[in-house]
């Protein structure tokens, strides 16, 4: 048990939800408080992989409902910022894997190197300058890494760089099913409000138009759902969605 886990065991039930089975063999657990912060468990033989690792506060929740589901057989970074590595380093010695181009920044400063917090307004700047250093878990060990076309527990992985390097989203060609951190947004990260699927905020992108790419690179598989790293995933015409996130915001 990690010093993370001992330490936050009363927060457990108040930093996250779930397990929530939200497709055939896929759980997503909600943290943050409020619940915007998705981690998801994936069948994965006898247990379950993680994909995204969301906040260090969720670190408690997520150990429990991996543990009800078989138990975690592996970590999988959808990419390497302080919100989505945030229960890695606590889980140890769980095997951590990310994309080759996400590996410097998992090990090192979570992409903290390019975020550019000017761009927010003042009350943003504030608060997610505040949070961020507060939801990371550190930095992680990867123990290896998996690339565009690679099977992941029946899942492909598909590069989307551009809010980070090294992003990826795994994506099951027999339902639709794409998981994709943060590809898109569907909530306003300053304000928190949710809404319509958007280009990641270019405060936190490596390269804003490359994302943009990546969500139509994302629309082209035409999912049949798409859940992303925040709030809502997104449903019914999803390409279409896509397409107008990419071309609209
Ligand atoms: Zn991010
Ligand atoms: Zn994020």
């Amino acid at each position: 048990m990690s010093p993370t886990f001992r330490a936050r065991p009363r927060l457990a039930g108040l930093a996250a939800s779930g397990p929530e089975e939200i497709a055939d063999g896929v759980w997503i657990v909600r943290g943050g408080l409020p619940k915007t912060m998705n981690v998801y468990l994936v069948r994965d033989g006898n247990g379950v992989l993680l994909f995204d690792a969301g906040i260090v506060q969720m670190t408690g929740a997520v150990a429990i409902a991996a543990a009800k589901l078989g138990g975690l057989t592996r970590i999988v970074l959808g990419h390497g910022h302080a919100d989505h590595r945030g229960v890695a380093p606590g889980l140890a010695p769980v095997p951590v894997y990310c994309h080759p181009d996400e590996v410097a920044d998992a090990e090192g400063d979570g992409g903290a190197h390019y975020f550019d917090l000017s761009t927010l307004d003042p009350h943003g700047r504030f608060l997610l300058g505040t949070l961020l250093p507060i939801w990371d878990g550190g930095p992680v060990q990867i123990a290896g890494t998996v690339s565009e076309g690679d099977d992941v527990a029946g899942f492909e992985v598909v590069h989307l760089p551009g809010h980070a390097p090294g992003l990826i989203g795994l994506f099951r060609r027999s339902d639709g099913v794409a998981l994709v951190s943060d590809c898109f947004y569907t909530t306003d990260p300053q304000t928190g409000l949710h809404g319509h699927a958007r280009v990641p905020h270019r405060a936190f992108n490596q390269d804003t138009e490359q994302a943009r790419a990546s969500i139509r690179k994302l629309a082209a598989l035409k999912p049949s759902v798409a859940w992303a790293g925040h709030a809502d995933p997104v449903t019914g015409d999803v390409a279409a969605k896509l397409e107008q996130a990419a071309a609209t915001t």
